[in-house]
């Protein structure tokens, strides 16, 4: 390399500015909603990276932009790499870009080190993983996998009743193109992201392996009493649902706090009937949401909510309890993790294991092939907004760990 050239770092940086431009809201965070003119903006812009790059550049019938390193294997799966380039409105530069951008340059260290390898490298950016237009989120990947199917896909309408097809064919886009790809067309999946936590910041680690992406269970609780007069009911007469409630959610920190540092518990919805300032309250809805990255914890926290909340029965007060969502954790394929610490080792990168407390593409992908993630740190744990902020540094050293697993997964076996 030529002391005129950048530096990785400052390459990195470079690209985080020249997207953070394509947003509805300047000065107010990224606002880069699917097919809109920012979607248009920041996919000429990748496109023309990965044409200098040396990538054969495509796009699918769902708008997800594709950049092909060929192997030396004809036909051969190809090993992804990438992230989703949608935001939030009013979100911040990094929450997708970042996972892209980090597959650019691993191409760029490809094309520079001329590197020749048996498998494809293809680098990728989806769209709408963050539901901000289209309603269920993940949509390119789902689409791409089938697990959304073309017709399903083609009947999305966004908040003003555009279609998906009539969305893309305004911006210019080709609905026609092929779109689903096959199981077998994928050999491995890699994608970098930001924590959107603190847990990286506060160890002062620079880089996460992420283990799963965490499950989630969901229970909602009725605490049932006896309504009366707050005037006239003495104390030791009464049956008060809210009181009875409160003690049961002034308990549920605890029951998470025994567990590993990824479970979590939040109460975020109760209603108190009747509601009213003079009335003992006679009826307590509220909604457990319980997260952790391993199922034996979710499990767990699940079972210790569901015994506290029983005992608080008795003396007037009935508690019911309805399962509403359980959904299982996903693990990240042990064989990429196991390839991501080893050469983060190598590089002499520190790295720690971390679970994911947000939905990413990979945990569609994780059905249909070998995934894996990592992830870096978020500064203050803040994402979503225009104050969201990673150190390009961070970034550089997960491109450099990514550009070694990328070697060794595109190699012939
Ligand atoms: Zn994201």
């Amino acid at each position: 390399m030529n002391g005129s050239e950048k530096s990785l770092q400052e390459r990195i940086e470079t690209h985080i500015a020249e997207l953070e431009r394509f947003t509805a809201t300047p000065g107010r965070g990224t606002t880069r909603l699917t097919y809109s003119p920012q979607d248009l903006g920041a996919r000429a812009y990748l496109k023309e990276r990965m044409r200098e790059y040396g990538l054969d550049v495509r796009e699918d019938g769902f708008g997800n932009l594709f950049g092909k390193r060929e192997g030396t294997i004809e036909g051969a799966p190809s090993v992804l790499i990438g992230s989703h380039f949608d935001s939030v409105p009013n979100g911040g530069a990094y929450d997708g870009p970042a996972g892209v951008i980090a597959g650019l340059e691993v191409a760029r260290l490809f094309a520079e080190n001329g590197t020749r390898h048996a498998y494809p490298l293809e680098v990728f950016a989806l769209i709408e993983e963050e539901g901000a237009r289209f309603p269920g989120g993940l949509m390119g990947s789902r689409a791409m996998l089938g697990v959304l199917s073309k017709e399903e896909f083609a009947r999305q309408t966004d908040k003003d009743g555009v279609t998906t097809i009539e969305a893309m064919r305004a911006a210019g886009l080709d609905p026609s193109l092929p779109g689903r790809r096959e199981q077998g067309s994928i050999k491995a999946y890699l994608e970098l992201h930001i924590e959107q936590g603190p847990l990286l910041e506060d160890s002062g680690i620079p880089v996460g392996v992420v283990d799963a992406i965490v499950g989630l269970a969901q229970v909602q609780i009725t605490v049932k009493g006896r309504a009366g007069h707050a005037g006239t009911t003495p104390m030791n007469r009464r049956s008060d649902a809210l009181v009875a409630a409160s003690r049961i959610v002034a308990q549920l920190p605890d029951a998470a706090e025994g567990e590993e540092e990824s479970t979590v518990v939040t109460v975020g919805r109760l209603n108190v009937f009747p509601n009213g300032a003079n009335v003992i309250p006679d009826r307590v809805v509220f909604t457990v949401d319980l997260r952790s990255g391993a199922e034996e914890h979710v499990r767990s926290v699940l079972a210790k909510t569901k015994e506290l909340a029983l005992a608080a029965a008795g003396d007037g007060i009935e508690v019911e309890i309805e399962d509403q969502l359980y959904i299982a954790p996903k693990r990240m394929d042990e064989s990429v993790r196991a390839l991501l610490r080893e050469k983060s080792g190598a590089l002499g990168i520190a790295h720690r294991p971390i679970s994911s407390g947000a939905g990413h593409d990979a945990m569609i992908f994780a059905d249909f092939t070998a995934a894996g993630m990592l992830f870096v740190p978020s500064r203050d744990g803040l994402s979503h907004c225009p104050e969201e902020w990673t150190d390009a540094a961070h970034i550089a050293d997960a491109v450099r760990i990514f550009h070694e697993a990328a070697r060794a997964l595109t190699e012939a076996e």
